[in-house]
């Protein structure tokens, strides 16, 4: 296995891939990192948004879900898994 770390520039460019916006680029198979990045920012504001938007039993009955780490990200987290499951899976 390759590093995925590793620089990749002077790579066969066969084995990497490009992303035209910013002008990255990274192993074929991976992702653009501020591509990442930005994802990263926009889940965190739809969290935040979420966040803000449930009461303060909605907030209680999600962190005990996400195991009450005190951290909203966590609920949000929780949130989205509970979302990707919606009927009776675990
Ligand atoms: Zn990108």
């Amino acid at each position: 296995m390759r590093d995925p770390f590793e620089d990749p520039s002077g790579e066969d460019p066969a084995n990497l891939d490009f992303c035209d916006e910013h002008e990255t680029v990274f192993w074929k198979g991976m992702s653009c990192e501020k591509c990442l990045e930005e994802e990263h920012r926009t889940d965190a504001r739809s969290g935040m948004t979420w966040w803000n938007g449930l009461t303060e039993r909605e907030r209680a009955e999600w962190m005990a879900r996400a195991g009450n780490t005190g951290v909203a990200a966590d609920a949000w987290a929780e949130f989205k898994r509970a979302a990707d499951q919606p009927t009776g899976d675990k």
